[in-house]
């Protein structure tokens, strides 16, 4: 069954250019309620512990190297059908293959630096949450 949870980030590119809360309105307008948000530095350690599926890609190292650049938002986002809703609203990983009006389209310069990360499955949204935040930092566990 989905899990109607999907992780996002808002890369460094993404905060260097101060497209943060345009970003995110769009995330809203699309239906995603927020969970959990917060800004954080990655140490390219903490970088390459997130992308660790990557490791043998060539562009692990230059892909932590971006990643820890500067800060990041990395948020936790519910909406039914979040995985595949939010992979679609941002577009391919490359902004050159991305549909018009999506999130990579209209704010990423390449595809290395594509402004947004998105979960690609339940189970990894799942890890990914947990990679960043406790349980006790979900919103919706406040009551
Ligand atoms: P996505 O983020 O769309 O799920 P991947 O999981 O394939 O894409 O890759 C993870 C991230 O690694 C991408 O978002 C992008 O920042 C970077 N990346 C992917 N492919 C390349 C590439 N060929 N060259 C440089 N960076 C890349
Ligand atoms: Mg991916």
């Amino acid at each position: 069954m989905a899990s109607n949870r999907t992780l996002t980030i808002l890369k460094p590119d993404c905060v260097l250019k101060g497209k943060e809360g345009e970003v995110i309105a769009q995330i809203q307008k699309a239906g995603f309620k927020i969970i959990a948000m917060k800004m954080v530095r990655l140490t390219p350690a903490t970088a390459g512990g997130f992308y660790e599926v990557h490791k043998e890609r060539p562009f692990y190292g230059e892909l932590c190297e971006f990643m820890s650049s500067g800060p990041c938002v990395p948020i936790i986002l519910e909406k039914e059908n979040a995985v595949a809703d939010f992979r679609k609203l941002i577009g391919a990983t490359d902004p050159a293959e991305a549909e018009e009006g999506t999130i990579r389209k209209l704010y990423a310069d390449s595809k290395a630096e594509n402004i947004v990360h998105g979960s690609d499955s339940d189970e990894n949204a799942q890890i990914e949450s947990a990679y960043f935040f406790a349980k006790s930092e979900e919103v919706a566990n406040l009551g």
